[in-house]
């Protein structure tokens, strides 16, 4: 072979190679650009999801975004189950169905409820005909699925209190006793019992101020509601509710006298 023949040949090869590699880049630009289109129409898909009307029975409408709907069964479960009970107990009945939303995640709620520096604690909400609540499938680091489901009810609850009582209620022991009882959020009996025996109970006041939540106003004010229950039934409850300024007069006791019966019965109840 001439030496000519021979960068002949060499240079086929290379024009060979350089097409080739020219091929592969093509190859995998064309995989990139179609990678890129996949995920211009997955954020189009995830722009277009919005808050909407996704299930409507007699009692609610549920709105959420379409990757939410696979938790509003249960959800309607729970409120259907119910529904009745607290609507009996409490003697009222509604006229409008109850309009729940919920959001995608803990910030996009507190967010939308404009209260962004709430804890993971918070999330639910009620005001009137309205639920808010945070998505079961995607509940922050205090709930879980299930509480969840438990937290509706809850909300439930306080929809049926304004409808009874249409303004802020001055006792949060009563309102948010109420809802923590009737939508069964028992609380832990090793927890309290230890509160108890060391004497951290917390009283009714600190149960109406800012501090509901660091006293265990929740787990507590359940109590006051099942001593209430138990004691007096729910016409009073009912009445307490509709008339806070008369809600001694109507127990019959002074405010202090409430409060020693009801620590009373929390310590033969609830302590060791
Ligand atoms: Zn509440």
């Amino acid at each position: 072979m001439s030496r000519r023949t021979k960068l002949y040949l060499i240079g086929i090869i290379l024009v060979f190679i350089l097409t080739l590699t020219a091929c592969n880049k093509n190859v995998s630009a064309d995989n990139d650009e179609k990678y890129e289109s996949e995920k211009i129409k997955e954020t189009e898909i995830q722009n277009k999801d919005s808050i909407k009307l996704q299930f409507e029975n007699e009692n609610f409408t549920v709105h959420s975004f379409d990757k939410d709907k696979e938790c509003i069964e249960d959800l309607a479960k729970a409120l259907d189950e119910n529904y009745d009970a607290i609507t009996n107990n409490l003697s009222v009945s509604l006229k409008d169905k109850v309009k729940v939303t919920i959001y995608p995640n803990i910030k996009s709620f507190h967010n939308n409820i404009g209260m962004q520096n709430a804890g993971d604690w918070l999330v639910g909400v009620a005001w009137r005909n309205e639920i808010y609540m945070v998505s079961p499938l995607n509940p922050g680091s205090q709930h879980t699925y299930d509480s969840l489901m438990k937290v509706i009810v809850h909300e439930f609850v306080h929809v049926v209190q304004f409808n009874i009582y249409p303004y802020r209620y001055p006792n949060r022991w009563m309102t948010d006793g109420l809802a923590t009882y009737a939508a069964k959020q028992i609380p832990d009996k090793t927890i309290m019992k230890d509160l108890i025996d060391a004497g951290k109970n917390p009283s009714l006041s600190d149960m109406n101020s800012k501090d509901f939540e660091k006293v265990n106003g929740y787990d507590f004010s359940y109590t006051v509601v099942e001593y209430l229950v138990k004691e007096y039934g729910y016409e009073t409850i009912v009445a307490m509710i509709e008339t806070p300024k008369k809600m001694y007069e109507i127990l019959g006791k002074s405010l202090d006298e409430f409060e020693n019966d009801w620590i009373n019965y929390l310590k033969e109840n609830w302590g060791s």
